[in-house]
């Protein structure tokens, strides 16, 4: 068993040193010069915190990121990846959880160190770069490193308008890679072109298959997923055959018409995970592509990328729902009732997630942890945790788990995880916003921000997109004289989507 990625990473690096690791569309890592690359960043980090403290990754998303995140695990922390378009009250509240040792800019993100509240070190990317490998320090950190240390952090939105740091183990993360590469045959051969921001869990396959195999990765510029055929003739151009993306982003596709112009055929494997995808738009990529094996797989951030997966061996009509599938081998799945027993075949109950793919709860907030990752109601003879999804799933009669949506507010838009009351929570910081309601029409992706109270619509707008991310952001306000309550006196939501939704 390899107690670190790294040891994977080293071992990769023998077996392939001047194979490509990971490329944007203006350098190229080598496994050696990835390697080389990341032990002078962590030589450099490690002279100015100490070990287990976490790194803040904030950069321009391009390929010499891996050699920060792999820097920071050489110094022996671990790292959280902040995206450069993030707005910077969200940056502060994720800092204020964090409370890093040190943060990692480049110069497009320089600029922005001056709104950062939180007092901590912060050091150039090419500082750390030109700094020389110190062997003996990062010897001695390898030689205490444990395979449960912490690996990453990654922030998902939070229902009380904080974000969430989910913890993840190097333990967690090589699990899921020891199954994914062998149920998929995943090798040196293997061509992947990313798609997911590396703040997000749906870009941890792109991040570390490569390592325990020899692949290579391609990170196309952001820009291009907003023009797909661009992406579809870079993957051409670049013989890629593998593709960890999320629906939002197959859909894109569908919809801009992209694949009746560039389908590429070097394409073997899609896997797409973290929202539903819609059979209608599978069914288009199954005509032009029809050669590759498609992959449904479900999981939270929790569970380091998926916990289940579904092979699609058989025709799904448009209006067909595609299985969640059977769980990983490195999980186990459970499905709860209201009295905590585990339902019937065909019964619905909360879907729990068991096993070494678990993260280690929440950074820095222990209720939070406690509220969700909880010992295990089949037994109390020793301790085993599970992690309450919140996502209601069924067992169909092939024994294949189905998702019967949400118990919450929370969301998916554009394959981002959304708690709609963190939304809320930013209107509602308003002086003259009274009342705050978010809704989602599913149909459309749209987010409907319900409000009341003074507040001019263009200043609300101009709030919101100074606060939140652009995913955030919603696409429709309606101002209302007064907002509906129910007999709890709380904001009458179930009116309000009446109202102003498609579906009720
Ligand atoms: P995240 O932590 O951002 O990956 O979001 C996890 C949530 O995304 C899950 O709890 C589900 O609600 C949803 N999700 C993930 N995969 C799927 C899937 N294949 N089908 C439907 N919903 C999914």
């Amino acid at each position: 068993m390899h107690s670190t990625i790294l040891q994977y990473l080293e071992e990769t690096a023998e077996n392939f040193p001047d194979k490509a690791a990971f490329a944007d569309v203006e350098e190229l890592y080598t496994y050696k010069k990835l390697v080389d690359a990341a032990k002078r960043i962590g030589s450099s980090i490690a002279e100015k915190v100490s070990r287990r403290s976490p790194v803040v990754i904030y950069m321009d998303k391009r390929a010499y990121n891996i050699p920060a995140f792999l820097g920071a695990v050489y110094a022996g922390c671990f790292y959280a990846p902040i995206d450069s378009r993030m707005p910077a009250e969200r940056i502060n509240l994720i800092l204020n959880t964090l409370q890093p040792g040190l943060i990692l800019y480049d110069d497009k993100t320089e600029k922005n160190l001056d709104s950062i509240a939180v007092q901590t070190e912060k050091l150039h990317y090419q500082t750390a770069l030109d700094s020389d490998i110190n062997e003996t320090v990062l010897n001695s950190i390898r030689a205490a490193a444990k395979n449960t240390d912490l690996l990453y952090v990654l922030f998902t939105s939070g229902s009380t308008g904080i974000p969430k740091g989910v913890t993840i183990s190097h333990s967690a993360v090589m699990d899921f890679m020891e199954w994914i590469c062998d149920a998929y045959q995943l090798d040196e051969t293997a061509a992947l072109c990313n798609q997911a921001p590396f703040y997000f869990d749906a870009s941890v396959p792109d991040l570390y298959i490569p390592l325990k195999t020899g692949a290579t990765v391609y990170i196309p510029p952001q820009n291009y997923y907003t023009f797909p055929k661009k992406v579809l003739q870079y993957i051409e151009e670049n013989k890629i055959n593998t593709l960890f993306w999320v629906p939002s982003a197959l859909c894109n596709t569908v919809n801009c018409k992209a694949l009746e112009i560039c389908a590429p055929q070097s394409v073997k494997l899609i896997v797409f995970c973290g929202e539903v995808m819609p059979c209608r738009h599978l069914n288009v990529w199954k005509k032009y592509i029809p050669n590759a094996l498609y992959v449904n797989m479900y999981g939270p951030t929790e569970a380091v990328y998926a916990c289940t997966y579904y092979n699609i061996n058989r025709e799904f009509a448009n209006d067909e729902k595609l299985p969640l599938g059977r769980a990983c081998s490195n999980c186990g799945i459970i499905l709860l009732d209201g009295d905590q027993e585990i339902t019937e075949n065909g019964v619905t109950g909360e879907i729990c997630i068991l096993g070494q793919c678990l993260s280690q709860g929440y950074y820095n907030a222990p209720e939070k942890t406690c509220a969700v990752f909880t010992q295990s109601p089949l037994h109390t003879k020793w301790i085993e945790y599970i992690y309450r999804t919140g996502d209601l799933g069924y067992w169909n009669e092939k024994e294949e788990l189905v998702f019967a949506g949400r118990k919450d507010f929370q969301i998916k838009r554009l394959g981002h995880r959304i708690e709609l009351g963190e939304i809320e929570k930013v209107m509602l910081s308003m002086d003259e916003l009274e009342y705050a309601c978010c809704l989602f029409q599913e149909d459309g992706e749209e987010i409907i921000a319900v409000y009341a109270g003074k507040a001019a619509e263009n200043e609300v707008r101009k709030t919101m997109s100074s606060k939140l991310p652009q995913y955030m952001l919603p696409q429709k306000y309606i101002h209302l004289d007064q907002m509906p309550m129910n007999l709890n006196g709380k904001i009458d939501r179930i009116k309000l989507k009446q109202n102003y939704t498609e579906e009720h």
